[in-house]
């Protein structure tokens, strides 16, 4: 928590492109709400020779107290790591930083995605048996980037066995090693992203999660679950594009009658936890939601590229 005898919070980004990021409506919904003086600015740094010299130029004004937290996206949560002085244990394992925070003149890089991702779906899917044994309930992840390492790390905390569906199986088998070399006893897999190989698993699957950005602006009509494979007779699905708020993967999983979110609750839980952790306040979601929905509703706002 800052002491704040200054004028309001320092906030921000730090990513590219930036300029038609939902994150300063969100967190200035928030502070309005909560009754804090604050802004919340974009820090794009282009991709270039000279990225790294700038992250700490940027990071070095945090340390001095000139911001008082920083968010990261992409491109630059893994490279972040290198500027920070120690990350939490979440971050350490996802092995990616989406917020920085200031601890005793320390900058501690953390990563809000996971908790984000299921602390929405918790609430959105009470149904799911959360925290079974592992091997009882199955989910498959669509997608090993950045955000399936967060999503996948969040559910095999909780006793989920995960396969991740990919369509490169080296990149899958890179961050699951990651992941068992620091928790050996996640139960995680690997298949295919085609009918052919997910069809055997379908039975067993309670949750699916598309973690992919298919299905993004300006690419709507496209969604990540193969052509002619019937979804899971019994899972939920989760659907981490929010741009725009209804896909065609969202779509595809209403009209076979099965329950489906798309990715604006983990965007806002995320953004939530961040800013609780930069203020030490209860951070309303409410405020955050009318924000997003706001924005959603803004032609100008929703084709936007941060994630
Ligand atoms: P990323 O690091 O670029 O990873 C994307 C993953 O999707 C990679 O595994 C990639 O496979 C796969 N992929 C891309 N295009 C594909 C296609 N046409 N068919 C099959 N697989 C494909 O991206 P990310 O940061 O993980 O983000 C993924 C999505 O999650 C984005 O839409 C982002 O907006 C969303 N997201 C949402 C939130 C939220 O709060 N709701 C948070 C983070 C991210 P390859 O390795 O083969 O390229």
């Amino acid at each position: 928590m800052i002491d704040m005898g200054m004028p309001g919070y320092c906030l921000g980004l730090i990513g590219y492109p930036l300029q038609r990021s939902m994150s300063p409506r969100l967190h200035s919904a928030a502070l309005e709400a909560m009754g804090l003086a604050g802004e919340y600015r974009l820090y794009p740094i282009t991709p270039g020779p000279e990225t790294y010299a700038e992250l700490v130029v940027l990071l070095d004004r945090m340390r001095q107290g000139a911001i008082h937290g920083l968010n990261v996206t992409i491109p630059y949560k893994t490279v972040v790591r290198a500027a920070v002085d120690d990350e939490t244990p979440t971050a350490h394992s996802i092995g990616a930083v989406n917020t920085i925070l200031l601890q005793n003149g320390r900058l501690i890089g953390d990563n809000t995605d996971a908790p984000g991702f299921f602390t929405d779906l918790q609430q959105a899917f009470p149904q799911l048996n959360q925290g079974a044994a592992p091997g009882i309930q199955e989910a498959l992840v669509l997608g090993a980037g950045g955000a399936a390492r967060a999503v996948t790390f969040a559910l095999a905390q909780a006793g989920w066995r995960v396969t991740v569906a990919v369509r490169n199986l080296d990149r899958a088998a890179a961050m699951i090693a990651d992941l068992h070399a620091l928790r050996p006893a996640f139960s995680l897999g690997i298949c295919g992203l085609s009918a052919e190989k997910i069809r055997p698993r379908l039975p067993y699957l309670s949750l699916v999660v598309n973690a992919t950005p298919v299905g993004m602006i300006p690419d709507v009509e496209r969604s990540p679950w193969p052509e002619g494979l019937p979804l899971p007779p019994n899972a939920c699905c989760y659907d981490l594009v929010y741009k725009p708020l209804e896909t065609a993967f969202i779509r595809q999983v209403r009209d076979q009658g099965l329950p489906v979110v798309s990715g604006v609750g983990m965007l806002i839980e995320q953004a939530a936890l961040a800013l609780e952790s930069w203020t030490g306040r209860q951070v309303p979601r409410q405020a955050m939601r009318l924000a997003a929905d706001s924005a959603a509703r803004s032609p100008a706002r929703t084709q936007t590229e941060e994630r």
